[in-house]
């Protein structure tokens, strides 16, 4: 069977040189052959030469997705080897019982993820070329681990770019769709039928870890002090018996599952406010507290974070650490501009509550949103705010979630740590 070719045009941009992962239509000089959608498809530059191979779909603006840069067949027994070396990397990498496994593009598996939630595996299918080769996947999946079992979280609209249906559900048989994550030390129930995205945001582990040192050291600017014997005393002279006296005052905003509250807590938090729009969240959150023996120091609320910081501002209400963690604002480039101002509210609202010298904890998971213009837009808050802020730590998303250089699209991730000074 001879493969179709699609040539690329002479003078074009060289991404696909550069490392990035699709081929757009207007890169395209001819295409030799019948390729129906979801076939494969051999990549040469203008001479013929050959470049790679990748999945063919004419109905999607990512016309060509990269799946090999060599020639060898593409099968059932390529898909085995590329999820098993995914997987020994993550091994490699850390010790992590869940973690993502395969992470589209930047495992050379475009469009297809999957996350294992300790004995679980959810499978996320967002390119018509994995579609007609789920059961590949599936196989593969049975061959290399020891699953209890698969569920599909295909809800996601991108699918429609490529032609596709969204489609959730058991794979085989169906089971008990709640897990219990264990991470950096903690535990966190999580569901994956009824949880955001795939069920929890295994990027942030790395970032959740990194709160460790920031959470204790607040007793002295709260009055405290502490004597040769006994118990420290508090700026009236009263003893203090809580044990987490040392401990930061948190509001983890845009909670969800509560692992930021969860780290906190176990990092030696002396209160933790959750917050989130969502009740379903805030049951989730409660649930982990609970878990975890953490209720005593937690609190939640269940509001819209704009209307929630603004009443906090104005009630001249502070924290230690504030930390946002908003959903993807910007889903499109359309609307970026929309995005960037609800994103500098949070933040500029989100600093003012932050007491002087104190931490701001802030994220941002879209990708449309690019480092540079992340940091333009927390120092528009800043200023707005009369903050000043100075950075502790800038990171990305965990080991797990790799980013391929030459492709943006991949390198989603912003979190940074900042201490907030009044100005
Ligand atoms: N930090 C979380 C992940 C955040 S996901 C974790 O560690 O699991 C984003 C969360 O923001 C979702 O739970 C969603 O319900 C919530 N959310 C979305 N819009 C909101 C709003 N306007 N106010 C408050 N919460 C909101």
């Amino acid at each position: 069977m001879t493969i179709p070719k699609a040539f690329l045009k002479q003078f074009r941009n060289k991404r696909l040189e550069q490392g990035h992962p699709w081929v757009y239509p207007s890169e395209i000089e001819t295409i030799e052959g019948d390729p129906q959608g979801g076939d494969v498809i051999h990549i040469v530059n203008h001479a013929g030469h050959f470049l790679a191979q990748g999945f063919y779909n004419p109905l999607s603006q990512l016309i060509i997705r990269i799946v090999t840069y060599s020639d060898v067949e593409v099968d059932e027994n390529l898909f085995f080897h590329k999820i098993e070396q995914a997987w020994k990397r993550r091994q490699w990498l850390s010790e992590a019982t869940s973690c993502r496994v395969v992470h589209g593009e930047a495992d050379f598996l475009p469009g297809l993820v999957i996350d294992k939630y300790e004995d679980v595996l959810v499978v996320q299918i967002l390119s018509l070329g994995m579609e007609m080769r789920r059961s590949w996947i599936f196989k593969a999946l049975k061959k290399i681990f020891n699953q209890r079992g698969i569920y599909e979280r295909s809800d996601v609209s991108v699918r429609r770019l490529e032609g596709l249906e969204e489609r959730v559900g058991f794979v085989d048989e169906p089971f008990d769709t709640r897990v219990t994550v264990h991470e950096n030390g903690l535990s966190i129930l999580v569901d994956v039928a009824e949880g955001q995205k795939t069920g929890y945001f295994l990027d942030q582990r790395e970032n959740r870890a990194a709160l460790k040192p920031l959470m204790t050291g607040w007793g002295a600017r709260h009055g405290i002090q502490v004597q040769e014997e006994g118990y420290p005393l508090d700026a009236k002279g009263k003893e203090i018996k809580n044990p987490f006296w040392n401990g930061a005052e948190v509001l983890d905003c845009f909670s969800h599952t509560g692992s930021f509250m969860l780290h906190a807590c176990h990092f030696g938090a002396k209160k933790v406010t959750c917050l989130d729009v969502s009740e379903k969240a805030i049951e989730m959150a409660k649930a982990n507290a609970l878990l975890n023996g953490f209720l005593h120091r937690t609190e939640f609320v269940a509001a819209n974070a704009f209307d929630f910081l603004r009443e906090q501002v104005k009630d001249k209400k502070t924290w230690d650490i504030v930390i946002l963690d908003p959903p993807a604002f910007a889903k499109s480039r359309k609307v970026l501009k929309g995005a960037i101002r609800g994103y500098k509210e949070i933040n500029l609202q989100g600093m003012k509550l932050v007491r002087n010298g104190g931490i701001l904890v802030t994220a941002s998971c879209s990708y449309h949103l690019s480092a540079t213009l992340f940091l333009n837009m927390l120092q528009e808050a800043a200023q707005d705010a009369h903050k000043v802020l100075r950075l502790i730590e800038f990171r990305r998303a965990g080991r797990d979630h790799p980013v391929l250089l030459g492709s943006e699209e991949t390198d989603y991730l912003k979190f940074a740590i900042y201490e907030v000074f009044d100005r």
